[in-house]
C-alpha cells in the first residue's frame, strides 16, 4: 500500500528561530507516534530562509521528518533575481517541493503551463513535486467538482515519465483557510478522478503508487474521516500544521 503522507505547509509563517523551537516541540509531541516507525510519513514545508536551519536540526537530532520547499524556479540557475533553484533545495536534503499552490496561482499568476515547467524542474533535480490542484466555488458551480482539477493535473503531468515520483494534492480553493472543509465524499470523488489522470498519463502502476492528498481546513477532528476514503492518502495541512498539539494529533490519526 501507499504510506500516508501528512504534510505541513507553513506558508509565510515561522522565521528560522521559531522554526527550531517548533520542530523540536513537534518531535517531542510525537514520541512513540507511528511516524517513528515509518507507518506515516511526516513532511514539513518551511519558508526558504528556514530550510537550512531545519535541515541541520533534523539531521543532528535524527528527527524522521521529510523536508520540502513551498515553490521553486522553473529555471536551474542564472539571472533570475529572487528565484530559488531546485538544485539548491536538493542540496539541503529536500525530498519534495510544493508546486502550483492556489496562492501562487492566484497571487503570482502561475498558469498551468508554468506549473508544468516547474514540475519538470523539480524532476530534473530529483525532487518529488507536490502538485496542487483545485477549483474555486464559482468553478465548481459552473463545471462540476472534478473538471478544473483534472484539467490542471493533465497539463502538469504532461510528459512526466511513468516512473517519476510525484504527489498530488487536491485543495479546493473554497476550503483553504476558510474553515469550510470539503466532505470526505467530495474529497474522495476528486481524488479518484485525479488518480485516473495519473493512470491515463503515466500508467496503472504509477496510479497505484502515487499518493493523492486532500488539503483545506484539515484538523485533528476531521483527518480520520478523510483517511477512511480509499483514494485519499494523506493531507496537506496549512493553519493546523503551525499548532504543535493539533498537528501531532493529525499525524496520530486513527482510521
Ligand atoms: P488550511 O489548512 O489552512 O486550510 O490550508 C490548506 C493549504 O492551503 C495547505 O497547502
Amino acid at each position: 500500500g501507499r504510506t500516508p503522507l501528512i504534510a505541513g505547509n507553513w506558508k509565510m509563517n515561522l522565521d528560522h528561530l521559531q522554526a527550531v523551537a517548533f520542530v523540536q516541540k513537534l518531535h517531542w509531541a510525537l514520541k512513540d507516534a507511528k511516524h517513528e516507525d515509518g507507518t506515516v510519513e511526516v513532511a514539513v514545508f518551511p519558508p526558504f530562509t528556514d530550510i537550512r536551519t531545519v535541515q541541520t536540526l533534523i539531521d543532528a537530532d535524527k528527527i524522521p521528518f521529510s523536508l520540502g520547499g513551498q515553490d521553486l524556479s522553473a529555471q536551474d540557475s542564472g539571472a533570475y533575481t529572487g528565484e530559488i533553484s531546485g538544485a539548491f533545495l536538493k542540496k539541503l536534503d529536500c525530498g519534495y517541493v510544493i508546486i502550483g499552490h492556489s496562492e501562487r496561482r492566484q497571487y503570482h499568476a502561475e498558469s498551468d503551463e508554468v506549473v508544468a515547467s516547474k514540475v519538470q524542474a523539480a524532476l530534473r533535480h530529483d525532487l518529488a513535486p507536490v502538485i496542487c490542484v483545485g477549483e474555486t466555488l464559482e468553478q465548481r458551480e459552473e463545471s462540476g467538482p472534478t473538471a478544473v482539477s483534472v484539467a490542471q493535473l493533465r497539463t502538469a503531468v504532461e510528459g512526466v515519465p511513468a516512473g517519476a515520483d510525484i504527489v498530488v494534492a487536491y485543495e479546493p480553493v473554497w476550503a483553504i483557510g476558510t474553515g469550510e472543509v470539503a466532505s470526505p465524499g467530495q474529497a474522495q470523488e476528486v481524488c479518484a478522478a485525479l488518480r485516473a489522470v495519473i493512470a491515463e498519463k503515466m500508467g496503472e502502476d504509477a496510479a497505484a503508487r502515487t499518493r493523492v492528498l486532500y488539503g483545506g481546513s484539515v484538523k485533528s477532528a476531521n483527518i480520520a474521516s478523510f483517511m477512511r476514503e480509499p483514494d485519499v492518502d494523506g493531507a496537506l495541512v496549512g493553519g493546523a500544521s503551525l499548532l504543535v498539539d493539533e498537528f501531532a494529533a493529525i499525524i496520530r490519526f486513527q482510521k
